[in-house]
Parts: structure tokens; sequence; C-alpha cells
């Protein structure tokens, strides 16, 4: 079948938050073919992605071929991922590029595996983990998490700025909620240094803290490195890192213990695969940021061996088809491709 379009839009939505993602938005992107299937991906950065998409990647796959059998297909899609990868090479090594190369990428996943009428899972190798478990992701203070059958739950501690004694009042106000039978994880979204998450780490290890994510800029890699070595708590990161390079760098610098690539941002499925590879060969954990949404879903219920989820974004109400998360859990729908459909009125 022949690439005839490629369309990205934002979509609207509710409630989405008031920060840097209201205009670097994410996007959803549509790639239709000759045959009148189309497949659709979300990547990211709003008005500047749909540019790089209109007036860059477009014309790489516009005319494009996509082979019969599966094992071809997929041949083309790495083929077409170094033809747009070659395209931003000049200006767009990570961030915004790759975000909306991901959102194509993901797209062309979900074509292939339309056609073939087979979840991307299968396209991935198959099915190794049916009932993902899923961490909830909230802000600092512990609600109904623990009645709503989570059993792992993840404290944003960004707002506190750095502020040591905060942070670790937060993590025992969590733990004396949940009980001692939840998994507890922090994340920082690089608002520490070297030191202040040092203190932090010895203060909250005796509560029990499963990690510690992204404590720095995602370029400290000579701090991770550092941290990674005397933290007693395990190093989390990698949300905001692009590519399969970036990642060999992460693992060669020993910078992180813990993997976490975003499917939408960090290349598509095509480097998420590699990334949970080259992680493979170190033994080092991969658990994708937002994994509860399907394109993060569908990587880890097939790659890795121990499944976990971050719980995906209540703002994204125009796919359909997203697997709900029932008792702390979710299933990966067996339906073709990713198993999620665009609301047309979101784009219209
Ligand atoms: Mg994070």
């Amino acid at each position: 079948m022949k690439i005839t379009e490629v369309r990205a839009a934002v979509p609207r939505g509710t409630n989405e938050p008031r920060d840097w993602r209201t205009a670097m938005a994410q996007i959803a992107v549509t790639v239709e073919t000759d045959e009148g299937l189309s497949g659709v991906g979300v990547g990211g950065g709003g008005p500047s992605g749909i540019h790089i998409i209109d007036t860059v990647l477009r014309p790489v796959l516009v005319g494009q071929e996509i082979g019969e059998d599966s094992d071809q297909a997929l041949a083309d899609i790495e083929r077409l991922w170094e033809r747009m990868y070659r395209a931003i090479l000049p200006f767009g090594r990570k961030g915004l590029a790759y975000m909306a190369l991901s959102g194509v990428d993901l797209a062309l996943w979900d074509l292939v595996g339309k056609r073939a009428g087979q979840p991307v899972y299968e396209l991935l190798g198959g099915l190794r983990h049916s009932e993902i478990p899923v961490y909830a992701s909230i802000d600092a203070v512990v609600n109904d998490e623990v009645e709503r059958g989570f059993k792992h739950v993840k404290l944003h501690l960004n707002r506190h700025s750095g502020d040591v004694p905060e942070s670790i009042e937060a993590v025992l106000v969590a733990r004396e909620r949940v009980g001692a039978d939840v998994k507890l994880y922090t994340d920082m979204f690089f608002r520490y240094d070297l030191e202040s998450t040092l203190r932090m780490a010895d203060a909250i290890f005796p509560y029990g803290v499963e990690w510690i994510e992204e404590p720095l800029s995602p370029d400290d890699l000579d701090g991770y490195a550092e941290l990674v070595r005397r933290s007693p708590i395990p190093i989390a990161g990698g949300e905001h890192e692009y590519g399969v390079h970036g990642f060999r760098e992460i693992l060669d610098r020993r910078a992180h213990a813990i993997l976490q690539p975003d499917a939408s941002w960090c290349g598509g499925m095509t480097q998420l695969r590699k990334i949970y590879g080259l992680a493979a060969e170190r033994g080092v954990w991969v658990v994708p940021h937002r994994g509860a949404e399907v394109w993060g879903l569908h990587a880890v219920a097939a790659l890795g061996d121990r499944p976990l989820a971050e719980s995906g974004r209540p703002w994204v109400t125009w796919l359909r088809g997203e697997p709900p998360i029932k008792d702390g859990f979710v299933r990966p729908s067996d339906a073709p491709g990713f198993g999620v459909e665009l609301d047309p009125a979101s784009v219209g």
C-alpha cells in the first residue's frame, strides 16, 4: 500500500495543564494510504511539531510503499524512520523534532498492525504480560489510590523545588497513608542538585522508596553517574531523552538505574524497542513514561521482564479505546494496531 497523506493536528481536549504542554501540546498524527486504511499516533511539539511534519516529514513519506507482509512492512518503517531522521538531523537531534517524528512513527506502527489485523504487541514478538500493574502518578498527597487498588504510588515532589525537609515530610506522610504494602516512588522533575538529592535519598531511604526520578537536569550525566554510585535508592530517568543514541550514552555512563523513555517523544516504537534491547543487554529496567497509555503499553506488554506502567493523563479525552485502569492493573486490548481511534470531532 502507498502512503497518500500525513496529517497532524492539536486535538481539543479538556483541562490540559497550564504549563509548557499548553503551548507544546500533544499532537495527533494520521497516516493515510491508497487502500483507505489509516494509522494514528500521538507525538508532541504542538504547532511547531505540526510545522515539522508538514514541511519536512510529510514530503519524505507521501508516495512511499509499505510492504504486503508484516516483516516487509516493519522493514519499511525502519527505512522510513532513517529517512525522517536524516531529514531532521541538521536541526532536531533532540526535542521537538523527535517528538513530531515519534507521532508519525507510531501512526506507521498502528497502520501496519491494522493491516495485519494484529495488535502492535504481536508485531513486537507477542504478548508476554497481559495484566500490567500501574503506578498512580500523583501530586504529593495520597487520596484514594489505595482504595482504588493501586499497589504502586509515585509522588511528584517538584513543587517543593529542592526544599529537602518539605519533600521528606511528604514522603513520610505518604508512607503513613498507604501503609507498608504499597510501593512508593518519587519524581523530582529536575528541580534538585546532587547534594540535595543525596541528603533527600539518605533521609527517605528508611521509608522504603523504589526510585528517585529525574532529580537533576537531563544534561548532567556526570552528576547522575555520581548519584547512581552514592545514592542508597535507585535513580530513574529518561523521559526527556531522545533516540537510541541518547539512551546508549546514559547506559554507557551508568547514569540511570531505570530508564523511562516516552514512546511519543523518544522516536516512537522504532526507537523504544531498540532502547529496550540495549537496556536488556545491560540488565537495566525499562519503565516507559506514562506507559499505561497505549503507545508505551504495547511495549510494556511485549518487551522486558518487569512490567510496570505509569498512569496516563486524564486530560487526553480525544482518543477512543484506551484500556481502563482497574484495581491497579491495565490490560492491553487485542484490537488491531494500538486499538485506539481519534475522536474526529476533536480535530475537525
Ligand atoms: Mg517524570
